[in-house]
């Protein structure tokens, strides 16, 4: 059976049908506006009218870049969109205004990890982690088969994992947290750090980034370190080695059969994964008795959000007959 899922933006919305194998059969977009939850509603509602005269569905997940409550209702808080405990399964459904659907919310990064656990690189797997990262770390845990939501819908919040007491300080208003570390905010102050030195190892860097040290991006790293620059290499290796040990830390609590690494960082390829394979061995606790799991790179992309989102929404309507 078909279901919708969207990926709720900061000024879009992306909706999508997809297949019971994880394939999106249409898509369409609407932009919106962050400060205006109504007008989200509406969007979502337009975009399911104009997909719904072609498919039939009965389920949408709405994928949503906040705390989403554990009941899968309501979106708590979000940072970058007017939601304040605002109720949004039950708003989008009335937008739309038929009553044989379900309307579910998921938290983004746990829809966009359930989407690698069903029809990605850990489908065959029964538990793994998903390490999201891009200006943050975001992250899903599933075990056992089933999404970690946690008692009030806020697990899987990994980036805010203290690694390094009185480290770098952290949006959430604490120091030292993993994303601090392990993501592409980190690399490039590190970058930026390294570049304003001007140092003769530097001039590499500074050459792919235009020749202005403070416009450094990710991909000039990438770029740098894919042609053999030497500190590009270093800044990346250092940044695997930041979520290889993490992810050590994550193996000792959760025993995962393996890690997902999705996000803009994933472009570096083995020149991050390799490093952080190395950290996370060497970290494990009762290394050499236990078994490694991998850490491969995500595969679903950008529709990563609407393909999972849509695959819980279905999951919850067989679950109600
Ligand atoms: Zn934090």
């Amino acid at each position: 059976m078909h279901a919708v899922g969207v990926d709720i933006g900061g000024t879009k919305i992306a909706v999508g049908v997809v297949g019971d194998d994880g394939k999106i059969l249409a898509k369409t977009r609407r932009p919106t506006h962050p400060e205006d939850p109504a007008s989200i509603d509406a969007a979502i509602a337009d975009a399911v009218a104009e997909l719904s005269s072609e498919y039939e569905f009965h389920a949408i997940g709405l994928a949503a870049a906040g705390f989403v409550s554990s009941d899968r209702e309501r979106v708590l808080f979000a940072p970058n969109i007017a939601w304040r405990d605002y109720p949004l399964a039950q708003k989008v459904a009335e937008a739309i205004g038929r009553d044989d659907l379900c309307v579910v919310v998921e938290n983004d990064a746990n829809a966009a990890g359930w989407a690698e656990f069903a029809y990605g690189p850990a489908r065959d797997a029964s538990s793994m982690i998903m390490l999201t990262i891009g200006t943050g770390l975001g992250g899903a845990i599933i075990s056992d088969g089933a999404l970690v939501r946690g008692s009030a819908g806020f697990a899987a919040e990994i980036g805010h994992m203290r690694v390094v007491p009185e480290g770098h300080p952290c949006g959430c208003g604490h120091r030292g947290c993993w994303e601090q570390y392990a993501s592409g905010s980190a690399l490039v102050r590190e970058a930026k750090r390294a570049a304003s030195e001007r140092s003769v190892r530097a001039a590499g860097l500074i050459r792919c980034a235009g020749g202005d040290p403070s416009t450094i991006k990710g991909p000039h790293v990438t770029k740098a370190a894919a042609d053999g620059d030497e500190l590009g290499i270093e800044l990346l290796t250092e940044l695997g080695q930041w979520i290889g040990t993490g992810a050590a830390s994550l193996s000792a609590v959760l025993d995962p059969e393996m890690y997902v690494v999705g996000g803009g960082v994933v472009a570096a390829g083995d020149m991050i994964l390799g490093p952080a394979r190395d950290a996370y061995v060497s970290n494990l606790s009762a290394r050499g008795h236990r078994p490694i799991a991998p850490i491969v790179a995500a595969s679903m992309g950008n529709d990563a959000g609407i393909v999972g989102a849509a695959a819980l929404a279905r999951i919850d309507t067989n679950a109600n007959g």
